[in-house]
C-alpha cells in the first residue's frame, strides 16, 4: 500500500476542503440529520484514486470506474450521479461540461459504493439513499456500537457498512418514482447483494436502463456469494437474489449498469442465465426448500383464492365483478418476512416487496383490490397494507379494535406491530354484518392470540367460511389432536380470551375455516370442540398457577402502561402522555403515579390520582416539559410511572420511550 502517494492522487486535497468549510460550503440546513462540520472533516481525507477517466455510454450517460462503478446522468450542465465510490468523479465532471450536481442516489450502503460522501457532504450535493438502509448511512455509528461480533451467527455482511456517519437528504421509497429534469426512473426493490438494494429503472438516450447495484455483475454471473447468506448456514440471500432477478426482468430492460462489472445490453437471457444458476445451486444446497418466486396462489372455491406459502395465509375473495377482498397480505414467504424482520432498526418498518398480485390479475381476473381485512393486528398478516393502499387505492376495513393500533402503531407495546402507520377506511363492531359486492359478512371479536383479532364468516360458493386469524393452528404431525391454540402474553390475554374466541366461532357452525397459517380445511365440530375443552381448562391452570387471585394480573403486563409507549417529542416543547389502567379487581382501584423522567425534565403533576372502576379502566394525563437545551447525542430516553395502588407501593411497574427531535450538538 502506498499511502504516500495518496496526497497527489485525492479529488479533494485537504487545502481545498478547509478552503469550502471556511466558505461555509458544509451542508447544515440542508440535511434535517445532525452530523455536519465536524464529521465532514474528520471524513474528507486524502484518499486513492482511480486511474481511469469517464467513458461515455450514450449521450447523456457516463460511467467512472471508481471503487464502484459511478454514473453520471447529464442533464445540461446538471448531472445527477448513480453510487459515488471514492468522489474522484467530482474532479472528472468539468471535462463533460458539468457543473452543478443535483443529487446522488445510492444503490445500496456498501463502503465502495459511498465512501467518498463526505466529499459531496463538503460540495453541498444532496445524498438520496435506499429507505431500508437509511441508519446504515446517517446512523452508521451506532450501527458499530451495537453490531455483535463475537457469538456470531448472524452473519449477514453488514460489516461493509460506512465507519462514520453521513447525513442523508432524502430516501428512495420502494415502487415510488425519482424525477429529475426530463428523467422518472421507478425505485424498483431488488433484494439480494444487500437487504434494502435497490434498483433504478427508467429511459436514458432512448434506451430504458436499470441501474441494479450489484444486483448482476455481468450475464450470468454475481459479484460474490458470500452477501447473499444472512442467516447461518442459510441460503435465504439466494432466494431473495432469484426474486428480485425475476421482477427486475418483467421491467424489460434495454440495457443494464451495474456497480461492478460492464454495462450490458439484452439483459433478459443474462438475467435468465443467473437465476438457472442460482436456482440450481439453491435446490442442490437446500433441497426440499421451495423459492419464494415460486410460491403460488390456489383457488379453495371459485370465487376464493388463497396464497398459503406467503408468510401467513391471505385470502383473495375476487367479485364477479373483478374487485377483489384482501383477508390478510403479508411477505411473500417467511424468508421475505423473518429476514427483513431481524434486520429493522428500531424505529424503521420492515420492507415489503410486492407479491402475488400479478398472478392474481393473469390466473383469477382479478382487476382491482378494493378492500383489505387484516384478521388482526399482527405484521405478518398486514404488511402490505400500506403498499395496497399507496398503490392500488385499496380500502382498509377492520374490527373496531384494531383502529387506534392501526392508526397509532406508536401508542402500543404489543407483539408484532408494524411501524408504518395505516389509515382506516371503516370499522365493525363485535356482531356487525355488512354486504360487499354479492357477498354477506358477520365480524365478530376474537381475542386469544391478540386481543385485537376479528373472526370473520360469509357464505362463498355454497361453503360457510369462517376467516379465523390465528385463533388456531393445526397440530403439530403425531400429535393426539388436530388443533392447538397458542398464547402470547405481550399480546394482551385475559384468562377467558380464547374461550370467547371459541365460541363466536363454534356458533358459526363453519364448514370451512380458512386460518391465518396453513391451508383451508374443512371444518370439524369435533376438533373444534376438543380445543374448547382445553381452552376452558387453560382458565383453571391461569387461577392455580398464578398468586393473584385476580390471575389477568399475571395474565397482562400492560394492565398498567403509558401511552402512547413511544412518545414522539421535541426540545424545548411539551408533550402529553397518559397512563392508562385495566382494573381487574370486583372493587374500585385507588391509584397515584408519578413519571420518573430525565434530569432537567418536569412532568406534572408531580402526582396523579385515579379511582379505577371494578373491571373498568380509566386513565390520567400528565404533561412532559423537555428542556431546549437537550443534548442531541441522546434522541430515545426511557420513562416510567411509579405506582401505589390501593395502598400497596409497586413501584416503577409502567414505562415507554421518549424519541426528542432538535436540542443542541
Ligand atoms: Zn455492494
Ligand atoms: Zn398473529
Ligand atoms: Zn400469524
Amino acid at each position: 500500500m502506498k499511502r504516500h502517494r495518496a496526497e497527489k492522487q485525492s479529488g479533494v486535497s485537504r487545502r481545498d476542503f478547509f478552503k469550502g468549510a471556511s466558505a461555509g460550503l458544509i451542508a447544515t440546513g440542508l440535511t434535517g440529520s445532525r452530523p455536519t462540520a465536524e464529521v465532514a472533516r474528520a471524513e474528507v481525507r486524502d484518499g486513492f484514486a482511480p486511474s481511469g477517466n469517464l467513458v461515455q455510454i450514450s449521450p447523456n450517460l457516463y460511467e467512472l470506474r471508481d471503487t464502484c462503478n459511478v454514473y453520471v446522468l447529464k442533464n445540461g450542465d446538471r448531472a445527477i450521479l448513480i453510487d459515488f465510490g471514492s468522489g474522484h468523479v467530482l474532479k472528472l465532471l468539468g471535462q463533460i461540461g458539468v457543473t452543478k450536481v443535483d443529487a446522488i442516489l445510492h444503490t445500496h450502503h456498501h463502503r465502495d459504493q459511498c465512501q467518498g460522501d463526505a466529499r459531496a457532504v463538503a460540495e453541498r450535493i444532496p445524498i438520496h439513499v435506499p429507505q431500508h438502509e437509511r441508519h446504515l448511512f446517517d446512523d452508521a455509528e451506532n450501527f458499530w456500537r451495537n453490531r455483535r461480533v463475537f457469538h456470531l451467527y448472524y452473519v449477514r455482511n453488514d460489516f461493509f457498512t460506512l465507519t462514520r456517519n453521513v447525513p442523508v437528504a432524502g430516501v428512495l421509497r420502494d415502487y415510488d418514482k425519482f424525477k429529475w429534469g426530463p428523467y422518472e426512473f421507478l425505485i424498483s426493490p431488488t433484494p439480494g447483494h444487500t437487504l434494502g438494494s435497490l434498483s433504478l429503472v427508467g429511459t436514458v438516450d432512448g434506451k430504458k436502463v436499470a441501474f441494479s447495484g450489484d444486483l448482476i455483475h455481468s450475464p450470468g454471473k454475481v459479484v460474490n456469494l458470500y452477501e447473499l447468506q444472512y442467516q447461518y448456514g442459510s441460503s435465504d440471500g439466494v432466494d431473495f437474489a432469484v426474486f428480485s432477478l425475476a421482477r427486475l426482468r418483467e421491467l424489460s430492460p434495454e440495457l443494464v449498469c451495474p456497480s461492478h462489472g460492464e454495462p450490458f445490453a439484452n439483459p433478459e437471457p443474462a438475467m435468465s442465465g443467473l437465476i438457472g444458476k442460482l436456482r440450481g445451486w439453491y435446490e442442490s444446497y437446500s433441497p426440499g426448500s421451495a423459492l419464494t418466486i415460486d410460491n403460488k396462489p390456489f383457488a379453495v372455491t371459485p370465487h376464493l383464492i388463497c396464497s398459503h406459502q406467503t408468510t401467513s395465509s391471505f385470502y383473495a375473495l375476487i367479485s364477479d365483478s373483478g374487485k377483489a377482498l384482501f383477508v390478510d397480505y403479508g411477505s411473500a414467504g417467511w424468508n421475505f418476512f423473518d429476514t427483513f424482520n431481524k434486520a429493522a432498526p428500531v424505529n424503521d418498518r420492515m420492507r415489503f416487496v410486492e407479491h402475488t398480485i400479478p398472478e392474481l390479475k393473469a390466473r383469477y381476473g382479478m382487476k382491482s383490490v378494493d378492500v383489505a381485512m387484516p384478521s388482526h393486528m399482527h405484521d405478518d398478516h398486514l404488511n402490505g397494507f400500506p403498499h395496497l393502499a399507496r398503490h392500488y387505492g385499496t380500502k382498509v376495513w377492520c374490527y373496531e379494535n384494531m383502529v387506534d393500533v392501526l392508526e397509532k402503531p406508536r401508542g402500543y407495546n404489543l407483539g408484532c406491530i408494524l411501524a408504518e402507520p395505516i389509515k382506516v377506511d371503516r370499522s365493525f363492531r363485535h356482531g356487525e354484518k355488512f354486504k360487499w359486492e354479492e357477498f354477506e359478512f358477520t365480524v365478530v371479536h376474537s381475542p386469544g392470540h391478540t386481543e385485537y383479532q376479528m373472526a370473520m364468516f360469509a357464505e362463498i360458493d355454497g361453503a360457510r367460511v369462517a376467516f379465523t386469524g390465528d385463533a388456531f393452528f393445526p397440530s403439530a404431525a403425531g400429535a393426539t389432536t388436530q388443533l392447538r391454540h397458542n398464547l402470547i402474553f405481550r399480546n394482551w390475554v385475559e384468562n377467558d380470551s380464547h374461550v370467547k374466541s371459541m365460541k363466536a366461532i363454534l356458533d358459526y357452525q363453519p364448514t370451512l375455516v380458512a386460518p391465518g397459517h396453513g391451508k383451508p380445511f374443512l371444518s370439524n365440530k369435533e376438533d373444534l370442540e376438543d380445543l374448547n375443552l382445553r381452552l376452558k381448562k387453560q382458565k383453571d391452570y391461569f387461577h392455580d398457577v398464578i398468586a393473584d387471585e385476580d390471575c389477568n394480573f399475571g395474565l397482562n403486563p400492560s394492565w398498567a402502561r403509558l401511552y402512547p409507549y413511544q412518545l414522539e417529542a421535541r426540545a424545548g416543547a411539551e408533550a402529553s402522555v397518559e397512563l392508562r389502567v385495566r382494573n381487574y379487581r370486583a372493587q374500585p382501584m385507588q391509584m397515584e403515579a408519578a413519571l420518573v423522567v430525565p434530569t432537567g425534565w418536569k412532568a406534572s403533576p408531580e402526582v396523579a390520582s385515579i379511582i379505577i372502576p371494578a373491571q373498568g379502566d380509566a386513565s390520567t394525563g400528565f404533561t412532559l416539559s423537555i428542556p431546549a437545551n437537550w443534548d442531541r447525542a441522546r434522541p430515545r430516553v426511557a420513562l416510567a410511572a411509579d405506582i401505589m395502588a390501593d395502598g400497596q407501593y409497586l413501584g416503577e411497574i409502567a414505562e415507554g420511550v421518549v424519541d426528542i427531535m432538535g436540542g443542541k450538538v
